[in-house]
């Protein structure tokens, strides 16, 4: 079970000025909670490497966002070491024991070395197989830049890919032969664009080649892991690379057609883009989560099928109502992604909601009608985000606060003056209206406290119990 010894093995135990500095480097940012685990490791007679995105990182000069080891120790005699209480067996099926550290109680995934399972289907492997030797290891893993190791015990850096020369010249590539390993495994073409998103790197030419070339079986893999990647892609400092890459490789036709029917449809003098041109920069230039940056995604992917031509105009065109068609289409794109209700519901309101126009005339009642239509306070971070990204995306250098400034300010007086903006808000609640009318649990106190928001978004001063109780019986169904 052990390790050839270093020299034999080509690739192990890199030495020379640049490993030397990676290995300075390494003490500093390798968090003592985590040498820890390692040396527990070592002093079982097991080896210890840290592995992926962690040593990755490291080698690029970025903060390692999470560290993962792999030793030969098999994850029975890694729950053993470490106790049940500090190791649990989060994916025994695929060698994996996840290890809390001490102090922090940072999780740190631990996995056996493995070699390929067999895969059916592209998925994920049908069953673990331990291997003996870290080389092994390293080359079941995706790219050459994720299967270099580090032992911090002895600060031995291990790469039998030259994933450092990839590295440097910033190429995400796969390790072996593309083809094979994107039939193994047919999520990793989204991996490699998601990657290449993240570092701003190319993808070598071979691989690249091998995503197109293997599409029917990426077909086949679960929409929850391509779900997890593209949240990953779009969180990149400029998604419009990554998705740049989806197209060209075909993978964005496998994952959101919708978006190419936007490729060459063009638009008008506001707009210097075509539709698809345009949704990738105002992704780029739009600020916020995951989940946000899908909204400006999908926030005109309804343009396309609501294309009109303007009579006044030949040659531009209108998009009336895209933002309904789109939200629809985006819908049904979150449904078959399996996105979160909670997530789906925020991008599907940001497609509905991001066509507002504010004129100086509105009233305050309109600008409280305007927060409570597009889903109450919490919404307007999204859509603000959306719409700056939006001006930038028109590709004229607009100034946004131009656009943007004068609602901004204006919702801010608002609400710091407290008002009402949903039926919560109000000082009454379903209670005292059944109380105060003296009727049954039914669906007309909800359309009552409606009603009643209604009145008090014109003016808020309405909003005390003594006031609203007194404009109950006015507002009684005529039916009822
Ligand atoms: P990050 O955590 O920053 O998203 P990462 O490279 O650490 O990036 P993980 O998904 O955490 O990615 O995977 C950890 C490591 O496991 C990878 O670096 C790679 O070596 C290997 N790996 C992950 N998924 C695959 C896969 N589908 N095929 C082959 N190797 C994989
Ligand atoms: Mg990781």
């Amino acid at each position: 079970m052990s390790e050839p010894p270093s020299g034999k093995n080509e690739g192990i135990g890199v030495t020379g000025a640049e490993a030397e500095a990676f290995r300075a480097r390494a003490r500093e940012q390798i968090p003592s909670d985590v040498l820890a685990v390692c040396r527990r490791l070592r002093a079982a007679g097991r080896q210890a490497h840290l592995v992926g995105g962690g040593v990755r990182d490291m080698l690029i000069g970025r903060a390692p966002a999470d560290f993962d080891l792999a030793t030969d120790a098999r994850p029975e005699a890694v729950l053993e070491l470490f106790g049940r209480s500090f190791a649990i067996p989060t994916g025994l099926k695929h060698g994996t024991v996840t290890v809390l550290t001490d102090g922090p109680r940072r999780p740190v995934e631990v996995t056996t070395f493995r070699g390929e399972g067999e895969y059916f289907d592209g998925r994920r492997p049908s069953s673990v197989t331990y291997v003996d030797t870290l080389t092994e290891d390293l080359s079941r893993r995706d790219f050459t830049m994720n299967a270099v190791a580090f032992d911090p015990i002895d600060g031995r850096l291990t790469d039998p890919f030259d994933g450092r020369g990839d590295l440097a010249r910033r190429l995400v590539r796969a390790v072996g032969d593309p083809l094979i390993r994107f039939r193994e495994d047919g999520l990793r073409p989204m991996r490699a664009v998601r990657q290449a998103a993240q570092l701003e790197f190319e993808i070598d030419p071979p691989t690249l080649a091998a995503i197109s070339a293997t599409l029917e079986v990426f077909r086949k893999v679960s929409a929850e892991r391509i779900r997890d990647e593209l949240f990953k892609l779009v969180s990149a400092p400029r998604p419009s690379h990554g998705l740049a890459l989806m197209q060209t490789t075909g993978l964005l036709g496998e994952v959101i057609p919708e978006l190419l029917e936007g490729v060459g449809c063009t638009q008008n003098r506001f707009h210097k883009h075509d539709v698809f041109e345009h949704t990738l920069a105002v992704v780029d230039s739009t600020i916020g989560d995951a989940v946000v940056r899908l909204g400006a995604l999908l926030h005109d992917v309804g343009k396309p099928r609501s294309r009109q031509p303007r009579e006044e105009a030949p040659g531009e065109y209108s998009f009336f109502k895209h933002e309904y068609v789109g939200e629809g289409m985006a819908d049904a794109i979150c449904r078959r992604l399996k996105l979160a209700n909670a997530d789906r519901e925020r991008v599907t309101a940001m497609v509905r909601n991001h066509m507002f126009f504010y004129a100086p005339e509105w009233s305050d009642g309109t600008i409280r009608r305007f927060v409570r239509r597009v889903g109450g306070p919490e919404a307007l971070g999204a859509l603000f985000a959306l719409r700056e990204g939006d001006i930038a995306g028109r590709g004229f250098g607009e100034n946004p606060d131009d656009e943007l400034g004068e609602l901004r300010r204006r919702i801010a007086v608002v609400a710091s003056a407290d008002a009402a903006l949903k039926v919560t808000d109000l000082a009454i609640d379903g209670q005292d209206v059944m109380r105060v009318l003296g009727i049954a649990p039914g669906r007309e106190i909800g359309a009552i406290l409606e009603r009643l928001l209604e009145r008090v978004l014109d003016d808020p001063s309405l909003n005390t119990r003594e006031q609203l109780e007194a404009l109950l019986p006015g507002l009684r169904d005529p039916k009822s």
